[in-house]
C-alpha cells in the first residue's frame, strides 16, 4: 500500500514525500480511510508507530477540502505533556506546507498572550489541558467552531488527573464533532471514558 491510495491532495502527498514517508505504518493504513470517512475513532497505539500522521494527514485533507473560514478553529487536539504537544504542532506544520492551514500551540510555562493572538488565526490548537483551561477561564479562545477533536495518548491523560480539565475543555464544544482517541494501553478508565466521548467508534489497533 503506498499513500496515493488515500487520494490526498497534491501538497499533502507533497509534505509526505518532503518528510521522507514512503510507505504509511500499519496503524495509518488502518485509521486514515475511516478518519477520512468522517468515524469516531479509537486508536490503540504507542507514540513511536506514526500515529501523529495517521490523524494529521486526514485531518489537513478535510481542512483542505471544507471551506470554512480560515481564521476559525476547527480542531483541537489534546495531549498531556508540553513535549508531546510541541511534536504534534511540528508534524503538523510538516506535513501543512504551502496550504494556508496555521496551527498552534498551547502549553504551560510560557508567556499567554503570544499563545492567545496565535490561536485567533490557526485553524488547528494542540493543547495541554490545564493551560487551555486558563484561556478558557480568561475567554480568551474561542472553540465554539470546533469539529475535530482528537485525545492524544488518553490514558496518561487521565494517569495525569486531567479528567476534570478535559471535562471543562468538553463543555465548551459543539456536540456535534469528530472524535479520535488514542491511547497506548485500554484500562477499564480508558474504556469508560471512551464509552462517553465517543459515537459508534471504529477500532483501530497495532
Ligand atoms: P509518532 O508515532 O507520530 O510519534 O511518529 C514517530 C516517527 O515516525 C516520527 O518521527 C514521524 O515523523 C515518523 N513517521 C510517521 N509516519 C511515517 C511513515 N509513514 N514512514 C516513515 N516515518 C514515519
Amino acid at each position: 500500500m503506498t499513500f496515493s491510495s488515500f487520494s490526498f491532495d497534491k501538497r499533502i502527498d507533497a509534505c509526505v514525500k518532503a518528510c521522507g514517508y514512503e510507505s504509511p505504518t500499519p496503524i495509518q493504513r488502518q485509521a486514515i480511510p475511516l478518519i477520512l470517512q468522517g468515524h469516531d475513532v479509537l486508536g490503540l497505539a504507542q507514540t513511536g508507530t506514526g500515529k501523529t500522521a495517521a490523524f494529521a494527514l486526514p485531518i489537513l485533507q478535510r481542512l483542505i477540502s471544507s471551506r470554512s473560514p480560515r481564521n476559525a478553529s476547527k480542531v483541537l487536539v489534546l495531549a498531556p505533556t508540553r513535549e508531546l504537544a510541541l511534536q504534534i504542532n511540528e508534524n503538523f506544520t510538516a506535513l501543512s506546507r504551502d496550504m494556508g492551514i496555521r496551527s498552534c500551540i498551547v502549553i504551560g510555562g510560557v508567556g499567554m498572550e503570544p499563545q492567545i493572538r496565535a490561536c485567533k488565526s490557526s485553524q488547528i490548537i494542540v493543547a495541554c489541558p490545564g493551560r487551555l483551561v486558563r484561556l478558557i477561564a480568561r475567554n480568551a479562545v474561542h472553540l465554539n467552531a470546533i469539529d475535530t477533536l482528537v485525545l492524544d495518548e488518553a490514558d496518561r491523560m487521565l494517569d495525569m488527573g486531567f479528567l476534570p480539565d478535559i471535562k471543562r475543555v468538553l463543555a465548551k464544544l459543539p456536540a456535534k464533532r469528530q472524535n479520535l482517541l488514542f491511547s497506548a494501553t485500554m484500562p477499564k478508565s480508558i474504556r469508560s471514558f471512551a464509552d462517553r466521548i465517543l459515537n459508534n467508534p471504529k477500532t483501530v489497533k497495532i
